[in-house]
């Protein structure tokens, strides 16, 4: 599948660990090199701000997607290459379902696990197929994850939903994933 559109949920805060930061904007340099375009919630603060920095310093194409009542914070919407603005968080998530060929969720907080969540329960309930990947940076994941797989082993997951992300544990693993036309490989690390 070619992967135009690649869709970044990730922290409106920058988080601890520096290196978050650096390979957030190595994210949106990459993305823009590869001739993709970043879609993402337009804000400028925190990891997001770094990534659409990382991606406009490459001279790549960004479309930020927010809702008119967040925009009075947020100053780096006047450099992106489009803003979409939108009423509701609701509406926000649905133009970038529109936009999106692939999601990548970095580290976040409970923005970035709401945009998540509902990426990857739209594709259990078969509303879309798009590649959903799941940067575990320095394991930023790792209990979320083991308490997911506690879902499948109590019933409440199956295993193949599961499996519908694909968690990628470093930058370059990340980085591969995102290679365009690249055959897509899932693994959410399960051992059967
Ligand atoms: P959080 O993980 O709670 O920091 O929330 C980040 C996610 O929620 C991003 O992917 C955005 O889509 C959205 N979001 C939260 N806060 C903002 C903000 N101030 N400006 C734009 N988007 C935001």
């Amino acid at each position: 599948m070619m992967m135009k559109n690649i869709c970044v949920f990730c922290g409106s805060r920058p988080g601890i660990d520096p290196n978050f930061a650096t390979w957030a904007y190595t994210l949106g340099s990459q993305i823009a090199n590869n001739n993709q375009v970043l879609v993402f919630g337009g804000g400028g603060g925190g990891l997001m701000g770094i990534l659409a920095q990382g991606a406009l310093d490459a001279n790549g194409q960004v479309i930020g997607i927010i809702p008119k009542q967040l925009q009075v914070q947020e100053a780096l919407v006047e450099h992106l290459s489009k803003v979409h603005f939108v009423q509701t968080m609701g509406e926000r998530k649905q133009l970038m379902d529109q936009f999106a060929d692939a999601y990548v969720i970095i580290p976040g907080g409970i923005g970035t696990l709401d945009e998540l969540f509902d990426v990857w329960a739209t594709a259990q309930t078969g509303f879309h197929a798009k590649p959903i990947i799941l940067a575990n940076w320095s394991g930023y994941y790792d209990s979320l994850l083991s308490f997911l797989y506690q879902c499948v082993e109590n019933g409440f997951v199956s295993k193949s939903h599961f499996e519908k992300i694909q968690v990628v544990n470093s930058q370059d693993e990340l980085m591969q994933a995102l290679l365009p036309n690249l055959k897509k490989t899932m693994s959410a690390g399960i051992s059967t």
